[in-house]
Order: structure tokens, then sequence, then C-alpha cells
């Protein structure tokens, strides 16, 4: 059973999203990303936009596939089957959220556990946030993200 989740909002993907993706799948033989609709944020783009772009960013790694999920990951997983979660950290600031998350889920599902990899240092520093953020004031994002990405965010915020 080395199949895995990787939960997250990717609202955008960015290139340390795909880092760890690809890393994941270096030990785990299938790895779900999957998109978490989260009711108490207001994502940038729509679930069928987040889904797209996604399929288009990992279409060239075979074992990596795509879902959505509204609800609790464990509930996903467990009609899944899945019993591992893979996150990502980048600095000690993300410790104590993904730690409470990580606790919280195998508390809900004891079988359950999370793997964590570090950020590669180039990084670091980005988040789909700093994304968003950067390119709704007409910055160039090409290193951060995805082409199919770019593009979009470009249409997004009306840049040419
Ligand atoms: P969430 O809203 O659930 O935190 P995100 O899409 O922001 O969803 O992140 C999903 C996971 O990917 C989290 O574990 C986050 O720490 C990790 N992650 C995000 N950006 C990076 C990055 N640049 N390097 C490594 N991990 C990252």
């Amino acid at each position: 059973m080395d199949v895995a989740i990787y939960p997250g909002s990717f609202d955008p993907i960015t290139n340390g999203h795909l880092n760890i993706l690809e890393r994941a799948l270096d030990i785990f033989s299938e790895v779900t990303l999957l998109v978490a609709i989260n009711p108490s944020k207001k994502p940038l783009f729509t679930l069928e936009e987040s889904m797209e772009m996604i399929s288009e960013a990992i279409s060239s790694w075979p074992q990596a596939r795509v879902d959505y999920h509204d609800g609790l990951t464990v509930d996903y997983a467990r009609e899944h089957g899945i019993r591992t979660a893979v996150r990502g950290l980048r600095a000690v600031t993300d410790f104590e959220h993904e730690f409470a998350m990580a606790l919280t889920n195998r508390s809900l599902w004891p079988e359950f556990d999370t793997v964590f990899l570090m950020t590669k240092a180039e990084y670091m520093y980005l988040s789909s946030s700093v994304v968003r953020q950067v390119s709704q004031m007409g910055g160039q994002v090409d290193q951060f993200v995805p082409k199919c990405v770019e593009r979009r965010l470009r249409q997004k915020f009306g840049h040419a």
C-alpha cells in the first residue's frame, strides 16, 4: 500500500508543491494531489480551474493523479484505503500548524500518518499567496509556477 495523498489548497499550484510531489513519487508508487475545498477560504481560482492547471502541471508523471475533496482529508483517505499523507515544510513557522493537523488526523483515524518532506532551499519563501500577490501587482511569476499557471494568472488579473 505504498500510495499517498498530498492534500492542500494549491491556489495556485507552485514549483514548490511540484518539487514535493516529485520527491514523494520517489518514495511512493502513486501520489494523489488532493485539492481540499475549505469553506473558510475564498480561493482565487475555481475548483475547475485548479483541477485543469494541476492536471496539466503533473501530466509528465504517470504515477501522479489529481482529485478533490469537500470534507475531512481522513474521510477521503479512508474511503480510498490510503493511509499516508505527504506535506511540505518550509520553515519553523509551518511546523506548529502541520504538527497539530497531523496529530488531529491521527486521532480521527489512528492508522493514518503524515510524512513531511523539507522544502528545497530555493522554494523556501515560495507560497501560493506570494504568487497571487506578485501576479496581481503585475510582477513576473514565471520562476515560481509552471507555464500553465502563469498564463492563467495573467488572464485572471487582466495582464496581457
Ligand atoms: P494548505 O492551505 O493546506 O496549507 P497549501 O497549498 O498552501 O495548502 O500547501 C500544501 C502543502 O504544501 C503544505 O504542507 C505546505 O507546507 C506545502 N508547501 C507549500 N509551498 C511549499 C514550498 N514552497 N516548499 C515546500 N512545501 C510547500
